[in-house]
């Protein structure tokens, strides 16, 4: 394998395949080589979605490698704009926008970030409230205590569950108004807000491998999408599932040729307050971090499908998600607190190791 440096990209690249806070990527794969007339190239950089990005190709040389990689980086950049709740990009309406003047005037909007949130709604729909992206009041109180008390451990913070309660009654997605004639999003409820990072990532992922050539695989912080089988051997890449509990140690290595692989968990972002743990996927019932399971790892062939599914089922006991995974075609593995590993029937089909 040839593993190359992209200056133009400021790339920032990783020795080592297990040191991504990512929930699964490419594993190491001693069988790797050329493959026909095609080498085998990787580049990880560290720009997008606020995670690192890993990209697996097969090319006829570095230049076309190269020149797939940056594409590919170009066009999830500029997702990563369109979608970013925290940043204003000059010239550019993006969710943040949207954001700042709910209560006010719709916003003029990219046809991506329409397409976007209503395949969010959808999922919201889909999964009766578990991914609910016009969940930003609530998550937002839980963002702000988990900077503060990662910054300042000694003053870490929980938030007040009278807090919580108020802000949740302003997330009714029905205050999120999509024209899809105007291309206007307007949020009317003054103390709403969107939050789209349970699914804008894996959504992201999806739309831009569809335009990128077969034999890449992508994979952005736990989101792992193959834009076709891999050009050598039987056609299978092998994707390492980090273990909830960090090391170099994959849970498993899995056997995926065209499903994707997105693991929600609860130690990608966290803090610690009194020994308790409080992690970043909230429960919409409880208003706190869920605590059904460390780890969700979701199979399907869409990777924003995967990304809303993996978010949902970390919320839901294993027979509501069960349920959701088969209205979807999508497998799972769930890892409880204890460890103890849970399958989709046709999850253990794709096991390696
Ligand atoms: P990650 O993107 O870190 O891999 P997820 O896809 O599970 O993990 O998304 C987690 C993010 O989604 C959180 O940081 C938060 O912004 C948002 N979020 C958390 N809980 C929910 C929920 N129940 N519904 C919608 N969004 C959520
Ligand atoms: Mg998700």
């Amino acid at each position: 394998m040839r593993r190359i440096f992209l200056p133009v990209l400021a790339l920032l690249f990783l020795l080592s395949a297990c040191g991504s806070p990512s929930g699964a990527q490419p594993s190491q794969d001693p069988s790797a080589g050329a493959a026909g007339a095609l080498e085998r190239y990787d580049a990880s950089f560290l720009t997008l979605f606020d995670t690192v990005t890993n990209i697996v190709g097969y090319a006829e040389s570095e230049e076309a490698f190269s020149a797939a990689v940056q594409d590919i980086h170009d066009e999830l950049e500029e997702y990563h704009q369109l979608y970013d709740i925290y940043n204003d990009y000059e010239g550019l309406n993006n969710i943040k926008t949207i954001n700042d003047n709910a209560g006010g005037e719709p916003v003029e909007v990219d046809q991506r970030i329409i397409d976007l949130l209503l395949f969010s709604r959808d999922m919201y729909e889909a999964t009766g409230g578990a991914v609910n992206v016009a969940m930003g009041a609530v998550l937002s109180i839980w963002h702000d205590a988990r900077e503060y008390s990662i910054d300042n451990p000694e003053e870490a913070y929980v938030p007040e569950l009278d807090e919580l309660e108020s802000a949740a009654e302003h997330t009714d997605f029905d205050c999120v108004v999509i024209d899809e004639e105007r291309g206007t999003v307007q949020i009317t409820d003054p103390q709403a807000s969107l939050d789209v990072g349970a699914i804008a990532k894996g959504y992201a992922v999806e739309m831009v491998c569809r335009g990128a050539p077969s034999g890449y695989l992508v994979s952005v912080g736990g989101n792992v999408r193959p834009t076709g089988p891999k050009p050598e051997g039987d056609g299978r890449w092998v994707i390492g599932v980090e273990s909830p509990d960090g090391g170099s140690e994959f849970l498993h290595t899995l056997y995926i040729e065209d499903l994707c692989v997105v693991t929600s968990g609860d130690y990608q972002r966290y803090y610690v307050c009194d020994g308790v743990r409080y992690h970043h996927i909230i429960d919409p019932n409880t208003l706190f971090p869920s605590d059904y399971w460390r780890s969700v790892t979701v199979l399907c062939p869409d990777s924003g499908i995967s990304d809303a599914l993996s978010t949902a089922l970390f919320t839901l006991p294993q027979s509501e998600g069960q349920e959701l995974l088969e209205r979807f075609g999508a497998e799972a593995m769930w890892v409880t607190p204890e460890g103890e590993k849970f399958y989709s029937p046709g999850f253990e089909q794709h096991i390696r190791s």
